[in-house]
């Protein structure tokens, strides 16, 4: 009932030649997968040339970060506007990475997400707990602020746009995958926590993504979850062959 996502966050690497060399390979072997979204999300400077190389391809096209506001004096800052006229379909809210080093507070990330939301475009709304807080048991507390706030004042039709993706920190870039039993009881946790703040059908609705350390080998155990409806790749989504398995999970 929900179509999966497979989600390649590509982070800070590839050139735009590096990034449309690597599309014409997912074009070329994954032009027959409807049955999923497929979404890239490459640097901003290779967004208008990796829009223009999928004119026509099922693959969709996101952002990794975006400001709230749509113009104005912001140097440095993107828009989702901009970034609907670059091609984007999707933004990447929220991502870790930018909560930890860039200091993105839940707050930011709520304007931000009904930015994107405002423009017509999927926010791919990231949360997730450090070793830190799992380990002393703040996990549930910091999902349910993340999730709180970060989607606080969206209506029922505002959050079936909204993909969400669990990313436990720890998981990140290490190469220590949540066991599905972990990841699934974390996805069946913030399902609950959108039946209470929405309604049970939107909560049984929206897709919500694992991410950390996603591989081939560990994607079919993942998606055969209940509540896991599909991946955000990191590492894994740079090499051609080992996205595509991922998006051929089974
Ligand atoms: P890795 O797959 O490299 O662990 O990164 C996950 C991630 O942060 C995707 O957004």
């Amino acid at each position: 009932m929900r179509k999966p996502v497979i989600a390649g966050n590509w982070k800070l690497h590839k050139t735009i030649p590096e990034a449309l060399e690597l599309i014409e390979a997912l074009k070329k072997d994954l032009a027959d997968k409807t049955d999923i979204d497929i979404v890239v999300a490459p640097v901003f400077t290779a967004l208008a040339p990796t829009a223009q190389s999928l004119k026509g391809s099922p693959i969709a096209l996101a952002a990794q970060n975006c400001y709230f506001e749509n113009s104005g004096a912001f140097t440095g800052e993107v828009s989702p506007a901009l970034l609907k006229d670059a091609g984007c379909s999707h933004v990447i809210v929220g991502h870790s990475e930018r909560r930890q080093l860039f200091g993105e507070t839940d707050e930011l990330i709520n304007h931000k997400i009904k930015a994107v939301l405002a423009e017509g475009l999927t926010p791919i709304f990231c949360i997730g707990e450090t070793l830190e807080e799992r380990e002393s048991d703040a996990m549930m507390d910091v999902l349910k602020r993340q999730v709180t706030v970060g989607l606080n004042g969206l209506n029922e039709a505002q959050m079936l746009n909204v993909v969400v993706a669990y990313e436990p920190v720890w998981a990140i870039g290490t190469g220590k995958v949540a066991s599905t039993d972990q990841a699934q009881e974390a996805h069946a946790f913030i399902r609950g926590l959108l039946a209470g703040l929405f309604s049970t059908s939107i909560a049984e609705q929206v897709r919500i993504l694992y991410g950390g350390s996603v591989k081939p080998d560990n994607v079919d155990g993942l998606m055969a979850q209940t509540d896991i409806d599909g991946t955000l790749v990191g590492g894994a989504s740079l090499k051609a062959a080992d996205f595509i398995r991922i998006a051929r999970f089974e």
